[in-house]
């Protein structure tokens, strides 16, 4: 073996030591082999974060993390702290103005690119054909990855078909391993499929225990896209956090607000990204595949619905 190999072994060695403490303190029970997800696939590091089959046969892990609103040296350190910590799927847009920092705390993590699924958005002044393209392009170029797992159209406004057909160009070329959309409603995803060739793989929302999105999340359950959910705190709006009924069952499980909300998003069937800056919150968000909540505490957590977003300056 030359010089150059023995040194990325040693540091893919160091990486996965450090990563290590998230690996055996998140086990995988048995009762993850028929959960919601349906068969799940060990990812191929190794590590405990399950994975879900996508409507192509893409495995995409059920936890990843979210970047909105880190941007330069904190974006770059918390991409690369977040992926020693466990985490494969990153999940980016262009509109953040970071996929820069992103790119580069990738780098920074030593990990291998097939390892990782990463995520960006297209945004809508670049909506249409030609522009989706260009916009794809730069945000490749940005990230350095060689090719996104997924991307998304940011939110269904402009000539959001001709973006679609670009995508669907981008996808069949291998630039692009799934194609979804986000913040669609069902009229929207409805819209598109009159003139799509492939169907969206997710439909990225907004959703946590305030805004369960109960009827668009069955009827895209219905047509196989798979649901993330985008601000799975509702970032901390309306004291989730704080939340009583979330404290009650967190306490009898030993596990914090945050914990169960994620867990109760898995239980679902849903994927989240968590965003956080602080490496014990990425354990913490990590920590959630070693117990399971029960039917009536998913039903109490369910009835903290008030179908209402939380984020109104964004609709
Ligand atoms: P979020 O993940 O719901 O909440 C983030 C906030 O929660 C941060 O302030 C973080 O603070 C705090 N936090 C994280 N873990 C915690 C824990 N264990 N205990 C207490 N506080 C904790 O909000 P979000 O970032 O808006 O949403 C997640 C991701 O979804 C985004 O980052 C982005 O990637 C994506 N997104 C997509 C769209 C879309 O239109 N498609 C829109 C919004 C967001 P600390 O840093 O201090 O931990």
């Amino acid at each position: 073996m030359d010089t150059k190999n023995q040194q990325n072994q040693i540091k893919r060695r160091d990486f996965l030591q450090k990563s290590a403490v998230f690996a055996t303190s998140a086990v995988l029970l048995p009762f993850f082999s028929d959960h919601a997800y349906g068969a799940s696939n060990r990812p191929k590091n190794n590590k405990a974060i399950p994975t879900v089959k996508l409507n192509n046969g893409l495995a995409m892990p059920v936890l990843g993390f979210g970047t909105y609103s880190l941007r330069g040296e904190i974006c770059e350190r918390s991409v690369a702290d977040a992926i020693a910590a466990g985490y494969r799927l990153i999940d980016t847009a262009s509109r953040y103005g970071n996929e820069i920092f992103v790119g580069s705390g990738i780098k920074k993590s030593g990990i291998e690119r097939e390892e990782l699924f990463i995520t960006s958005k297209l945004w809508v002044d670049d909506a249409g054909y030609e522009k989706s393209k260009i916009a794809f392009e730069t945000s490749l170029n940005k990230l350095g990855t060689g090719y996104l797992d997924l991307y998304l159209i940011h939110r269904p406004r402009g000539d959001f078909k001709g973006s679609w057909r670009m995508m669907e160009e981008l996808h069949k070329e291998g630039k692009i391993k799934a194609i979804g959309i986000s913040n669609f409603t069902p009229a929207q995803y409805d819209d598109l499929m009159s003139v799509a060739k492939i169907k969206p793989a997710i439909n990225q929302i907004e959703t946590h225990a305030f805004f369960q999105e109960k009827d668009p999340f069955n009827y895209f359950s219905k047509h196989d896209v798979r649901t993330e959910a985008w601000a799975p705190f509702a970032e901390g709006r309306n004291g989730l956090f704080t939340n009583q009924t979330l404290a009650d069952i967190g306490k009898k499980h030993h596990k914090s607000n945050a914990q169960v909300s994620l867990r109760w998003h898995y239980q679902r069937g849903i994927v989240a990204i968590p965003r956080t800056v602080q490496k014990a919150h990425m354990a913490e968000n990590l920590n959630i595949f070693d117990f399971k909540l029960s039917e009536s505490e998913m039903k109490a957590i369910s009835a903290l619905d008030l179908n209402v977003s939380q984020f109104p300056e964004w609709t």
